[in-house]
């Protein structure tokens, strides 16, 4: 498991270390832990979902933290409420680090082979998944859909068995974001 949230981790370091930089924002440890927590919030739905019905698989992926539109404007509300638009509470700090740790979250989950048919990035106007550079009928496109009916199920265990627990450009690539982030946290 924790392999599979070291892509969403190194998004989270980065983007806390990047937009202290730009906003002049000191970020303390528990903000950088703040900032893997928020990259890695849209998969909450696996707890709801494990807490429903015991098995965890691809279909969590329908909850409303991962219909983009939807969550987002529910998070950056709440960041809204909490901080305001402006100084004093480092607005201009947490208002782009909630934005694109989500962003992130919502984009590893659409690219790629490993990552399950993708999101549903319209709803509540659409039901249908959308995924980047994936094949369909025989074709690589850059945009694929599919319906909720041709996006098939894979149990958890299964899908980190064949895409996580083992060398796949999806394992080293999430395991690379997560080194290249803390080396930039560290140094840069
Ligand atoms: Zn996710």
């Amino acid at each position: 498991m924790a392999i599979a949230v070291t892509a969403d981790a190194g998004g989270g370091i980065f983007f806390v270390h990047l937009f202290g930089k730009t906003s002049g924002y000191q970020p303390h440890w528990w903000v950088y832990a703040l900032g893997i927590i928020l990259a890695w919030l849209p998969d909450i739905d696996i707890l709801a979902q494990k807490a429903k019905s015991q098995a965890i698989d691809s279909k969590h992926r329908s909850m409303i933290t991962h219909q983009p539109m939807l969550f987002m404007a529910i998070t950056l509300g709440a960041t809204v409420l909490l901080v305001g638009t402006s100084a004093p509470n480092h607005a201009e700090f947490w208002l782009p680090l909630v934005t694109l740790c989500l962003l992130f979250h919502y984009l590893h989950d659409s690219l790629g082979q490993a990552n399950r048919w993708g999101i549903e990035w319209l709803a509540p106007f659409s039901g249908r998944l959308y995924q980047i550079g994936m094949i369909k009928d025989g074709k690589r496109r850059l945009v694929c859909s599919w319906t909720p009916e041709e996006a098939g199920k894979i149990p958890l265990e299964e899908w980190l068995a064949t895409y996580y627990l083992r060398p796949t450009s999806e394992s080293i690539g999430g395991i690379l974001t997560f080194c290249l982030a803390v080396v930039y946290a560290t140094l840069g």
